[in-house]
């Protein structure tokens, strides 16, 4: 199998999103959980997202994790690779963008590498260097209160200077108006200068396509799924890819067994949604105080489902209102709370699937990190969409059988997307 585009994202989630942003645009995707066993089939396909999860770990261990992944996507013939960053750059001054960018660069061989987080149909857009998140400057969006990764500088260019060793440069809109040509010989004026990174600009997909135009002619790019889309048109306006799009038919071939929901999330979203699936499905709320407590509240929730499950889908539910969460995390603190329910839940989807489970949906980007890593899935097929940002997967490789999931961050989703994802999956 030899694939076109390879692509190193630094979070899970993050994967889904680019992985489906590729589908749509006509390449056949999988998305991988790491860097597969050598003894894992692959099928035959025009792109592989790597999920790692390096955005927030130290710098020194996502540019050895990147490092390898760059290696098996080339070795799978890999001529360009995406790093896959979140569209509103989550990073510190210690990193991890500019050294994983430096590294992937260095491994290729050295050249200018172009840089955007730029994704216009999530209100993404990138000025003069300055990313917007909707109508706001970086530093003024919600982003300058990340628990993690708090941005207070909407300049990218002086964001990414202070993450490397080398200089950055800047390519405006105007030179991206210009079209490719005038990219190119800006990008090249930029590396005789010594410049190894430069921000883009990008405000509307056709932005994106020139960028990926360009950035395709080199080994290595940095951006999130707005960058992936002008990589993908570009790729399948240079004819190269023959399959013809992506036959996501393939990715939903029923897999039969039962359905469950496990959700984590706690957006207002997700509370939504798990209130309008309780006229259609039994709802088990979880205590979180219990779940912290031992395992007995995870045992009642197995024995619970256990009773109803094979007369049609259940959902388990840690998500609670704000008030509740915010009284959990004064008692147990914030990350010790999250991390102790995401185990839990992903103890339940597991228990699930031993039990029976091969359509499952789940809730909630690091819930969905959890359960995946616990039930070792090596790879996904990505498939048709079931709302913006959302696909149907299909394991590939998975111990217990095929098995369909819908892995949904927070916010996104209409009111009914349980039952909007169940639909999908037979
Ligand atoms: P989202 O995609 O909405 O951010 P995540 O799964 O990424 O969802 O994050 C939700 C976090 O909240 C997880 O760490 C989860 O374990 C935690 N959580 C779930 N339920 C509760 C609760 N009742 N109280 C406190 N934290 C919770």
């Amino acid at each position: 199998m030899a694939i076109f585009l390879g692509s190193i994202a630094d979070d899970y989630t993050g994967a889904s999103d680019l992985a489906n942003t590729l589908t749509k645009n006509g390449l056949r995707t999988v998305q991988t959980v790491g860097i597969p066993d050598p003894s894992l089939a692959l099928p035959d396909v025009d792109a592989v997202v790597v999920s790692l999860k390096i955005r927030s770990v130290p710098a020194s261990d996502a540019v050895a994790a990147a490092a390898s992944a760059e290696r098996w996507l080339r070795q799978r013939g890999a001529g360009h690779v995406l790093y896959k960053i979140c569209s509103t750059f989550d990073s510190t001054d210690a990193g991890n963008i500019g050294p994983v960018t430096e590294a992937l660069s260095e491994a290729a061989g050295g050249g200018v590498v172009l840089v955007t987080p730029a994704f216009p149909e999530t209100g993404r857009t990138v000025y003069l260097g300055h990313l917007f998140v909707g109508g706001q400057p970086l530093n003024e969006s919600p982003l300058k209160d990340h628990p993690l990764n708090p941005m207070h500088d909407a300049n990218l260019v002086r964001v990414l200077t202070r993450q490397s060793h080398n200089a950055v440069g800047l390519i405006d809109l105007t030179t991206i108006a210009a079209g490719p040509g005038a990219v190119k010989a800006r990008l090249e004026a930029l590396s005789t200068a010594g410049v190894t990174a430069v921000i883009a600009d990008a405000i509307f997909e056709r932005d994106l396509e020139t960028l990926g135009e360009v950035a395709l002619e080199t080994p290595v790019s940095t951006g999130a799924s707005g960058l992936g889309l002008g990589l993908a048109r570009a790729l399948i306006r240079s004819g190269r890819i023959s399959s013809g799009g992506a036959p996501t038919a393939d990715a939903i071939r029923p897999v039969g067994g039962l359905s469950a929901i496990v959700a984590g999330s706690c957006s207002k979203a997700t509370l939504h949604q798990l209130d309008i699936a309780e006229r259609s499905m039994p709802v088990l709320r979880l205590d979180p105080e219990r779940l912290l407590a031992g395992p007995d509240e995870i045992a009642a929730a197995i024995s619970w489902a256990g009773d109803r499950i094979s007369a049609g889908p259940v959902v388990i539910a840690a998500s609670a209102a704000p008030e509740t969460v915010s009284r959990l995390q004064s008692l147990y603190g914030r990350e010790a709370s999250g991390h102790a329910i995401e185990t839990a839940t992903s103890i339940i989807a597991a228990e699930l699937v031993e039990r029976g489970v091969r359509r499952l949906v789940i809730a909630g980007g690091e819930t969905s990190g959890a359960a995946v890593d616990r039930l070792a899935i090596p790879a996904f097929l990505i498939g048709p969409e079931i709302a913006p940002g959302v696909p149907v997967l299909r394991t590939i490789g998975n111990a217990q059988g095929d098995m369909l999931l819908a892995l949904k961050s927070g916010n996104f989703g209409g009111e009914d997307f349980f039952t909007a994802a169940l639909a999908m999956m037979h």
